[in-house]
């Protein structure tokens, strides 16, 4: 279930219906306040609600008390081992103090910490991972681990409970996808707080963003997890922070600036796509409107499954198409392609609609029915996809017409089966 309990961390809803939120960690020493106020600032930039910084030492805990003051997002003081620290960081001013009860010292450091967290009205996140199960859950561990996960979790929930504290978001993580899709679904049948996801040490920005978008997304997809990390092996936070956000836009969970699609490419492909697809990502940072823009490598297929785009360009030898919602607007030179679309989206943005040219929008549309026609015959993935896709919607309202074969007439005076006991029709 979709957990039913809310928190407020420094102004953002975690939890109870709230936008899932994003966060990421800086991974900077949280004593070199410059350089930690600038990661911070870079995350923010890239859409994080929060952001979440170690606190291992006293150090930290004096830069924390400015970071907090300065910084654009709610901060979470990350506290491992040491209760003292965490009480510290709530003096500092911390939005939110994240502990594993498992390694803070015993349940009476964690009444320590709580009921400072409770007098200072700051929430908590507590943390269970993989790697520090309490001693007396290691055999049902090497039997069961989501079991394991998931038990631990919920003592320390009735451990919060039992301190009279509510005021919290829970996070199970594990190193193994499938662990954490299965312990978080177990979680969240047995719990109503809010759950805060992620995949421990995913990996690279490669492999950690795939990894994190199938476990995250499929969670996500059943409707569970209230915030989310994506932790990636890069020094650079907001790669995390933009990963994020591409899972949340692809699940519609969430909307922030456009939405690029592009084609695979295949051998009809006639220009330089790849170069075209990064300088437009590029270039489509520095919008905030959810548009979509399409790239198709050709025009073979007209304007094909894109025709729901906002913008997009498809191009072939030396020229290219800027359509807009399945209409062409204008055929520009291909070199052209790409500033010419972004004219067209900044007229657009000011206008507040689509600005048409009834004799370019022709020109446009009379080089796309040439460019369909020369190319009727071609079998292209999208057409394929749609001929398969009809042929699935044929057959599922049993409209499936079998071909009309014309029967053979064999000369039954010249057949080997002729007087055998059955008859043709
Ligand atoms: S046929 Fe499809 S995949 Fe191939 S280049 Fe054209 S639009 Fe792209």
């Amino acid at each position: 279930m979709a957990s039913k309990r809310q928190i407020n961390v420094g102004g953002v809803r975690i939890g109870g219906g709230a936008p899932v939120a994003v966060q990421s960690m800086t991974k900077t020493e949280t004593a070199d306040f410059d350089a930690t106020m600038r990661q911070i600032r870079a995350i923010a930039e890239a859409g994080a609600d929060l952001v979440r910084c170690a606190v291992p030492r006293e150090q930290d805990v004096e830069a924390l008390k400015r970071i907090v003051k300065e910084s654009p997002i709610p901060v979470i003081a990350d506290i491992h081992f040491n209760y003292t620290l965490a009480l510290k960081a709530i003096d500092a001013g911390a939005h939110c103090i994240r502990i594993n009860p498992g390694n803070i010292g015993g349940p009476d450091k964690v009444a320590k910490v709580v009921e400072k967290a409770k007098a200072a009205g700051v929430p908590m996140r507590i943390g269970v991972n993989s790697g520090s199960l309490p001693k007396h859950l290691h055999e049902l561990e090497r039997e069961s681990p989501v079991e394991a996960l998931v038990t631990a979790a919920v003592e320390f929930v009735e451990l919060m409970e039992r301190l009279d504290f509510h005021d919290f978001k829970v996070s199970i993580k594990s190193t193994s996808v499938p662990n954490t899709i299965a312990s978080n679904r177990l979680l969240a049948e047995r719990i109503d707080y809010p759950l805060h996801l992620g995949i421990t040490e995913a990996g690279t920005k490669w492999s950690g963003s795939l990894k994190s978008a199938v476990g995250l997304g499929t969670l996500l997809a059943d409707g569970i997890g209230d915030t989310i990390r994506i932790s990636l092996s890069t020094f650079h936070a907001e790669e995390e922070v933009k990963v994020a956000w591409e899972i949340l836009k692809a699940l519609k969970l969430r909307q922030r600036g456009p939405v690029l699609i592009a084609c695979p490419t295949c051998g009809r492909l006639q220009f330089d796509m790849d170069t075209v697809v990064a300088e437009i990502e590029r270039r489509l940072e520095a919008y905030e409107d959810p548009i979509e823009v399409a790239v198709l490598g050709c025009a073979v297929n007209g304007i094909g499954e894109a025709s729901h785009a906002d913008f997009g360009i498809t191009g072939a030898k030396n020229e290219g198409l800027i359509f807009s919602r399945g209409k062409p607007l204008r055929k520009v030179p291909q070199e052209r392609l790409v500033d010419e679309l972004f004219a067209e989206i900044d007229k657009y943005a000011s206008a507040g609609r689509t600005v048409v040219d009834e004799h370019e929008a022709a020109e446009g549309a009379a080089w796309l029915k040439r460019i369909e026609e020369e190319n009727a015959g071609e079998l292209t993935p999208e057409r394929l996809a749609k001929l398969e896709a009809e042929a699935q919607r044929a057959e599922a309202d049993g409209s499936v017409r079998l071909p009309q074969v014309e029967k053979v007439r064999l000369d039954e005076s010249v057949s080997p089966t002729a007087g055998r006991r059955f008859t043709r029709t």
